[in-house]
Order: C-alpha cells, then sequence, then structure tokens
C-alpha cells in the first residue's frame, strides 16, 4: 500500500487548496494512505507533526479556498544537503516513498533534486546510524510529481497553472472597480500587476480590460516608449475616451533593462499628456479570494493525474509535471519544463526579447 505525500512550496496561490483535495482523495480512492506535509520544505525538514495522515473528510470545502490551507513557506535548510537528509528521515519515519509538489519553478527544482539524491541519501541515514538498513530496505526509490501553482502563469509547458485565472479575474474586478472612478473624473490610472520574467497577467488583464496600453517584460516598448504612448493616450482621448488605463507589469523595463516604474509612467502622463494621474499597486489583493471555477476544475483534473503518476511510475521514469496543453491533461518532463522556464528568463536578461517572445509564443503553438 503506497503512502503518498502533498506539500504546497512557494509563493501561494489560490487553488492549491483544491490541489491538495484532490490529492488526498484520489490517493484514497486509490486504496493508499494520504499524508499532508505543511509548510512546504520546512514541514519536511522538521517532520513530526508537520506531516499529518489526511483522511477524505480533512479536506472538506477546501475546493474553493484561495491560499492553501496547509501552508507554505521558503526553506533555506531545504537547499542544503543536510537539510534534504533529515527529510528523507522524516519521510521514512512516516512509510512515505512518494512527493507530490504544488509550486513555483524553485520547487519543483527542490523536488527533481531531491529524487536524484535519494538512493545516496538513504546510503547516508544508514552510514551516520540515522536509521538501520532495515529501516531504508523498502525505500530504495522515491517518486516525485509536479503540479504547477503560482499566479504568474510563469512555466513554461503549461498552457495555464493553477492559481493564474483566479488572479486574472481579481485584476479585472479591481480594474472595473477604478474604471467607474477614472470615468467619473476623466483620469488616468496606472495599475502595477504581479510578473517578474512573466508579463502574462499584465497581457490578459490588458486584454480582457481593454487597457490604453501595457508594459511587459518580455516584449519591452520601443526605445521611444514615452512618446510612442502619450501619443496613443492622447488619440485614445480625442477619440472621446474619458479614462485611460495603462498596466504595468511588476518586471516591466525598457530595452536596456531599466525598469519602468508606474510613476514615470504616472508623471508622463501627468506632465506630457495633461492627465489627473494616480497609481494603484494591486499587490497581494491579486493572491487572495477564492479559486474561480477553472482554477477549481484544473486542481482538480491534475490533482487526480498526479495520483496516476505516481502509481504508474518505475524507478527509471523521469518526474514528470502535470500540465494543460490545449485543454488537455497532460504529463511532461519536470526538469525539460524547469530547464524552458529559465531559458525565458535568461533570454530577457541577456537583452535577447526576440527569443523570449518565440519561447512564450512556442507555449501556445506547440
Ligand atoms: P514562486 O514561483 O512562487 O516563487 P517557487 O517554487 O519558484 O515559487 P522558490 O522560493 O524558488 O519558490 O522555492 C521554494 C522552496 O523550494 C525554497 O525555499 C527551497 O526550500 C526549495 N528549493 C528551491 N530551489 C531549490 C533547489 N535548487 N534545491 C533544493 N531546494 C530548492
Amino acid at each position: 500500500k503506497k503512502r503518498i505525500a502533498v506539500m504546497t512550496s512557494g509563493g501561494d496561490a489560490p487553488g492549491m487548496s483544491g490541489a491538495v483535495r484532490a490529492v488526498v482523495r484520489q490517493t484514497i480512492a486509490s486504496g493508499c494512505d494520504a499524508f499532508a506535509v505543511y509548510e512546504g520544505y520546512e514541514g519536511l525538514v522538521q517532520g513530526g507533526d508537520m506531516i499529518k495522515q489526511m483522511y477524505w473528510e480533512d479536506v472538506r470545502g477546501w475546493l474553493s479556498e484561495g491560499g492553501t490551507l496547509i501552508g507554505t513557506a521558503r526553506c533555506m535548510a531545504f537547499k542544503e544537503r543536510p537539510g534534504r537528509l533529515q527529510a528523507a528521515k522524516n519521510m521514512i519515519a512516516k512509510g512515505i516513498d512518494a512527493l507530490v509538489i504544488c509550486g513555483g519553478d524553485g520547487s519543483l527544482t527542490g523536488a527533481d533534486k531531491f529524487r536524484g539524491e535519494w538512493p545516496s541519501l538513504v546510503q547516508e541515514l544508514v552510514e551516520k546510524k540515522m536509521c538501520t538498513a532495515e529501516e531504508v530496505e523498502p525505500f530504495k526509490h522515491l517518486n516525485v510529481v509536479g503540479l504547477v501553482g503560482s499566479i504568474d502563469n510563469d512555466m513554461s509547458s503549461t498552457d495555464a497553472t493553477i492559481g493564474c485565472y483566479s488572479s486574472l479575474q481579481r485584476i479585472c474586478q479591481a480594474v472595473d472597480f477604478i474604471d467607474a472612478t477614472a470615468f467619473s473624473h476623466q483620469r488616468a490610472f496606472v495599475i502595477e500587476v504581479m510578473g517578474r520574467h512573466c508579463g502574462w497577467l499584465a497581457l490578459m488583464a490588458g486584454v480582457s480590460c481593454g487597457a490604453d496600453f501595457v508594459f511587459l517584460p518580455e516584449n519591452p516598448p520601443s526605445t521611444d516608449w514615452e512618446k510612442d504612448m502619450c501619443d496613443i493616450v492622447k488619440k485614445h482621448r480625442t477619440l472621446g475616451k474619458r479614462k485611460t488605463i495603462v498596466i504595468v507589469a511588476e518586471g516591466a523595463h525598457d530595452r536596456d533593462l531599466n525598469p519602468i516604474k508606474p510613476s514615470k509612467v504616472k508623471d508622463l502622463l501627468s506632465n506630457e499628456v495633461g492627465l489627473d494621474t494616480r497609481v494603484t499597486t494591486l499587490g497581494h489583493v491579486q493572491r487572495g479570494g477564492t479559486a474561480c471555477a477553472y482554477d477549481r476544475m484544473l486542481a482538480t483534473l491534475q490533482g487526480v493525474e498526479a495520483v496516476k503518476a505516481v502509481l504508474e511510475a518505475t524507478p527509471e521514469t523521469p518526474s514528470p509535471v502535470i500540465c494543460i496543453v490545449e485543454n488537455k491533461i497532460v504529463r511532461k518532463s519536470l526538469l525539460d519544463a524547469v530547464a524552458l522556464t529559465h531559458k525565458v528568463a535568461d533570454a530577457i536578461e541577456s537583452k535577447d526579447f526576440g527569443t523570449a517572445m518565440k519561447l512564450r509564443d512556442a507555449e501556445f503553438t506547440e
């Protein structure tokens, strides 16, 4: 009987609790024992009560919840081998030999590293007399499956990450609220949304809210962007628009990688276009609240698939990450997905925006 643990790690995202619910219930429905690791890798390193067996009713009502009800944390100790050694000991103590992690690329990288090191960690546990040879005997291999939880939709190889549509929905609601007051006073608003290397939230919010101008990390504006933006906004005003909405991704910058700050955009709209302009940083409002229908569906289907992947895995199967591609739930190589994600960030950092855009496009046309 397999004992499968589920964990959330990295930044929280709406739908993570739904993913935990799906993994717990599919595990139980498959005749296995389910466990939850609390507070991300911190719980794995601490062990004890931080790793709890979960029953069907423990996750009742979790589907719609925002954030993650089993907590998440950044854990420095797990980045070092002694932390991972302790984590391996704690898992063996609970009899756990499979781990489903819902998190971002950092969390999934850590999980695959843990899996790769597992045989040597087990050997070290015996050598250091932290476990006996008999205790480790059934734990020759660790199964790891990734689920991508992130509001930014910043993981390559999947069309959507768990949480991104809830966040987009929240941004749209917020922009709708701002629209009303902007219209009334004929004001301009510069709205900052999350997304460091990934402008998906900014771009989709721009499309969904009919913004006048959008700043994205992957596709910085022209070198003469100040004039271009002001001209576009002026043109929209002459066409009768009473309000102006400019959306700036948190990681937006110009072609030389100088950050484009909302305050700078505000000054331009105030001084060059003559608009009464305000800045609104949406901040953590974008993370909060209940999961939207899409994220509940995605979390559930992917959680079920993750357990199936655990049960079908052989020691040779590379760690999979559960993705959604053209509306189909699919398994892909976790390491390939992480590598592709890093390629986009690297392309941006080396100012190769053509490649960054091509890689993003490829995700949708692959
Ligand atoms: P987000 O996209 O929300 O930032 P993330 O999963 O990328 O999520 P990170 O802070 O990068 O967030 O990683 C979360 C945790 O995963 C870290 O605190 C650490 O415990 C573990 N982790 C990340 N990278 C590694 C790694 N290379 N090796 C071991 N553990 C890692």
